[in-house]
């Protein structure tokens, strides 16, 4: 689009301004012009009739017949009034004397009757044309006057019309070009500012737009930020969806091997075939807890979100746990396992409430503690601990004696799915998902979690929640 064409261009606002100030002075230069020139003229003119009148009046003076003296004379342009000294106008060079009335009042001829000389001027148009006199005495006591009519000030500027006219022309012509060349040299550096890297900018542009340039570039920010959380959740996003059919399609390729040789008939065995059924019922709960781990997974995620938004937990409702109570229940629950693993777990409880969803708190525990117990070594003990810290936090402890998780390895545990030893993991009946409902539910619960582990020695895990402001019950 042309400048011109866009209303709100730059161009036209510059040209506006410039052509509206170039034509006000213009005319200000014009009138104030015509004023001063219209006056000059005046003046001279007045000059010039004062000299003639009285030239014409030293003439009279020495002759007899003033009336054809006045008419030999050739005074183009003036009129030529004689009055007598009572007034009686007895020659008029334009209109017959008898007709008119008697001229004693006019100021000239009544100063030039006093004292000798007398100038006045009356407008005598709409115009604005004035009228000089000037009024002599004559030696013979009448008065000669001379006339002469004087361009007024609309007369003066209706003259100066065509060229005011031009200079307007030329005016407008100047500003189009000067418009053009101040609202490129306004907009170029806007037109070279550096988007992309706004604060680079700093000597190029207008220090006034530096406020903008840093709004857009915090925004910037803000934008790769998000991009680069979107990008991440997508990614993870991906990675779990890939995760999970891997996972739900290993036991399940499994459990239909199984299933199909026992239903064609290949297992004639009845110590086979009960091998068989208890390797589908091992899958088929290797599948459950993959499902039951997910379910919470999505259910935790969906509670963050929905956190977010102010809507209702889908974990189910908080209310006040006894921590003691609980690791004594996860305990009695895990004591099979524990013994098959050859391994002792230990209570070391103290009173603790904590404000927060029973289930979850309770899975929490849990996976701490059976992870406790499958990454043990025989004869080792898991201890189970819960207590109020010094800065008054309730706290949940698990520690074991087994294995130990590697440094770089730390980090890494609380990824959904990830194994230190896949096939260790497996064959404990792992689903890798234990320790990223453990973060998640602390998150939940704005708890923290401390890990401390050393190969071969074993680990510490410890989840402390804050300060709790518990309901009297
Ligand atoms: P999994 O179901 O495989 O146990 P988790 O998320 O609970 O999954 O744990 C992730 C990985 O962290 C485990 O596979 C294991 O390698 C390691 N890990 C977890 N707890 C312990 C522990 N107490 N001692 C040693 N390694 C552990």
């Amino acid at each position: 689009m042309s400048p011109i064409g866009n209303k709100r261009s730059l161009f036209r606002r510059v040209f506006g301004t410039i052509f509206a100030v170039a034509l006000a002075v213009v005319v200000v230069l014009t009138v104030a012009g015509t004023a001063y020139l219209q006056r000059n003229l005046a003046d001279v003119t007045r000059f010039e009739l004062h000299d003639e009148a009285v030239t014409l009046a030293s003439a009279l003076d020495q002759t007899d017949d003033d009336i054809a003296t006045i008419e030999s004379l050739s005074l183009e342009g003036k009129r030529v009034t004689l009055v007598a000294a009572d007034g009686t106008v007895l020659y008029d060079s334009e209109e017959p004397a008898e007709g008119m009335e008697n001229h004693a009042r006019r100021p000239e001829i009544a100063a030039a009757l006093a004292d000798g000389a007398g100038t006045s001027e009356r407008s005598s148009s709409t115009l604005g044309e004035v009228m000089l006199y000037q009024a002599v005495r004559l030696d013979n006591g009448m008065v000669v006057r001379l006339a002469q009519e004087q361009d007024g000030f609309l007369a003066v500027l209706v003259s100066l019309a065509v060229p005011f006219i031009m200079l307007a022309i030329a005016v407008l012509c100047l500003s189009f070009i000067a418009a053009r060349h101040f609202a490129a040299t306004i907009i170029a550096p806007l037109q070279e500012v550096d988007l992309d890297h706004p604060r680079r900018n700093n000597d190029a542009v207008y220090s006034e737009m530096m406020p903008m340039l840093d709004r857009i570039e915090s925004q910037r920010q803000e934008l790769k930020q998000q991009m680069r959380a979107l990008a991440d959740n997508d990614r993870m996003r991906r990675e779990f969806t890939a995760n999970i059919t891997h996972e739900l399609k290993t036991p399940l390729t499994t459990i239909s091997g199984y299933a199909e040789l026992i239903a064609g008939g290949m297992v004639a065995d009845e110590a086979d075939l009960r091998d068989f059924g208890g390797r589908i019922h091992k899958e088929a709960g290797r599948l459950t807890s993959l499902v039951n781990d997910i379910l919470t997974l999505s259910n935790l995620d969906e509670a963050e979100r929905s956190e977010l938004d102010g809507s209702a937990s889908v974990l189910g409702s908080v209310e006040p746990v006894d921590l003691p109570r609980m690791l004594e229940s996860i305990q009695q629950r895990l004591e099979q396992m524990a013994s098959r693993a050859e391994v002792t777990i230990i209570l070391d409880i103290q009173p603790a409430m904590v404000l927060g969803v029973p289930r979850l708190i309770d899975e929490l525990a849990y996976n701490l503690a059976s992870n406790g117990i499958r990454y043990n070594l025989p004869q080792g003990t898991v201890t189970l601990r819960c207590g109020i810290d010094v800065e008054d936090h309730p706290y949940i402890q698990v520690v074991d004696t087994g294995i130990g998780i590697a440094p770089e390895e730390q980090p890494k545990v609380f990824e959904r799915f990830y194994r230190v030893d896949k096939s260790r993991s497996k064959a404990r009946g792992g689903t890798g998902l234990g320790l990223a409902i453990v973060k998640h539910a602390a998150v939940f619960h704005n708890a923290t979690i401390d890990l401390a582990s050393e190969l071969g020695m074993g680990t510490c895990i410890t989840v402390t929640f804050p300060v709790q402001d518990l309901p009297e019950m």
